[in-house]
């Protein structure tokens, strides 16, 4: 499928504003296309400003279609797309591709939430159907967010970030999924915004504070080292959680900034420990696709004087998916340096099996969630069970969550379970308090204390 028209039919100005206009691969109008057709209608319903709806068009899972089958399915693919966009779209709605695996569809009969989203099934049915590449067929999903204008934007701009801002909640919520934008989505928006400047200016001003759990060996209670944990209280919002701030750093793009700052003070509160305490640290799914996480961590333990052998570092099977050679280099490179990697939250993601093998992981953390099931549930316990075991095995250690009772703690230790952290063995607290925790907990420690005092 080329572009419409021939030579023949267009002059030289019309062959140059058709490649303007137009999408090389499948012949769509492109970007330009879609902004102009978007301004056009808003000036034709100026006086009365009748809405109408844009939407955005994002296949789920296509990259790994170019890696796995090459280019050129790649682009067979993103021409049937077009293809099948066009015949499913009502009449008079204009069909654009933007870069890579991006459509666009203006539609200017839709005028408010329901009509999008009946739009939107119809095309992610349509989308969903098999692609024949001739020796194989292969099936994709496809995300698609809609903007009503002029409620969720007046100008071309303003327009399309809202229709981002709802395709970026539907690729949040999984695969095929339609959101349109609402009153509500606004709403949150703002709140985010404000939380994201309160955020960065408490990073700013240092007050971003870093706490820290015990993690102990469980047949004993011997404290072994600590989890730090990211704690923010702002003075007019007052306690936010790290599970809303971190992923809104993440977000917003400085995830690394915040993340550097946490590790700094968490190192240099560490220095105070007896030297054989480790430091557990939570890395960001963002910072295991950023090329320079493992130098910028490197560089900070340098200059605390840190000693990386000391320092763990959590990652979950999100962050090793979503990004996984990038994600393998980071943790070699850390490792490398004689950083360990723990799997947090083991139990919870996708295909945690393959990922054991495939990454190189010293340490499973069992998920806060089959530990509280564990006394009352006969599944979770044999699945914690099997963990343990696997761990055994495959020579991993292995550390149960959110213990909060001494009746966990000990059906942990009757299955071989070798370390556990929560609420039974000591709250987050902070570095004074991390302190008091050790003269109390910590033989070594104490005798220290007593001499140098
Ligand atoms: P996580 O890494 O799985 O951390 C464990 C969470 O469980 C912490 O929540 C901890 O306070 C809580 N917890 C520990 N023991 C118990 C217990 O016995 N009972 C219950 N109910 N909860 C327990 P927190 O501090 O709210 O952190 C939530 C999540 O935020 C963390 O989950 C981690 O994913 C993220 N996070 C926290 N600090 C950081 C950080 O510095 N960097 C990054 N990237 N993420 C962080
Ligand atoms: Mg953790
Ligand atoms: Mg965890």
């Amino acid at each position: 499928m080329g572009p419409a028209g021939t030579k023949a039919e267009h002059g030289d100005q019309d062959e140059q504003s058709n490649l303007t206009y137009t999408d090389r691969l499948t012949g769509l109008g492109n970007r330009v296309r879609l902004r102009d057709k978007v301004r056009q209608l808003a000036a034709d319903r100026s006086a009365d400003p009748a809405p109408f709806t844009v939407g955005i068009v994002n296949l789920d899972g296509f990259k790994p279609i170019n890696d796995l089958f090459g280019q050129s399915a790649g682009d067979e693919i993103l021409c049937q797309v077009a293809h099948r966009l066009k015949a499913c779209v009502p009449d008079g709605a204009t069909v654009t591709r933007h870069d890579g695996d991006e459509f666009a569809v203006i539609l200017p009969l839709v005028f408010e939430r329901n009509g999008a989203d009946r739009a939107g099934q119809l095309i992610k049915d349509v989308l969903s159907a098999p692609y024949d590449l001739g020796d194989r067929n292969v099936r994709l999903s496809a995300s698609l967010g809609f903007a009503v204008y002029p409620f969720a934007g007046g100008d071309f701009e303003d327009l399309m970030k809202s229709a981002e801002t709802a395709l970026y909640r539907s690729k949040r919520r999984g695969r095929g999924q339609i959101t349109v934008y609402s009153r509500e989505i606004a709403q949150e928006m703002k709140r985010a915004t404000q939380l994201e400047q309160a955020l960065r200016n408490a990073i700013i001003n240092d007050t971003v504070d870093v706490h820290f759990q015990p993690i102990v060996r469980l047949v004993d209670g011997r404290v072994l080292g600590f989890e730090a944990l990211a704690r923010w209280i702002d003075p007019d919002l007052g306690f936010v959680s790290p599970a809303v701030f971190v992923p809104l750093a993440e977000e917003r793009g400085f995830i690394d900034t915040l993340s550097e700052t946490l590790l700094r003070k968490a190192a240099e509160a560490t220095l105070a420990w007896p030297r054989d305490l480790f430091l557990s640290f939570n890395l960001s799914s963002v910072q295991l696709m950023d090329p320079r996480t493992s130098f910028n961590t490197l560089s900070i333990l340098n200059s605390v004087g840190f000693d990386p052998r000391r320092l763990e570092m959590e990652i979950t099977e999100t962050a090793v998916m979503s990004s996984a050679d990038t994600a393998r280099r980071i943790i070699r490179e850390l490792k490398d340096a004689g950083i360990r990697i723990s799997l947090d939250d083991f139990g919870t993601g996708q295909s945690s099996l393959g990922r054991l093998r495939e990454f190189t992981f010293d340490k499973v953390k069992i998920d806060r969630a089959f530990v509280s099931a564990i006394t009352t549930d006969r599944i979770s316990e044999h699945i914690v069970r099997a963990i343990v075991t696997m761990c055994k095995g495959l020579e991993l250690e292995v550390v149960a969550e959110g213990i909060e009772t001494e009746a966990e703690a000990e059906a942990l230790r009757q299955l071989g379970c070798g370390m556990g952290q929560g609420y039974h063995f000591g709250k987050p607290a902070d570095s004074g308090a991390t302190l008091r925790y050790l003269l109390e907990h910590h033989h070594e420690f104490a005798v220290i204390d007593r001499v140098t005092a």
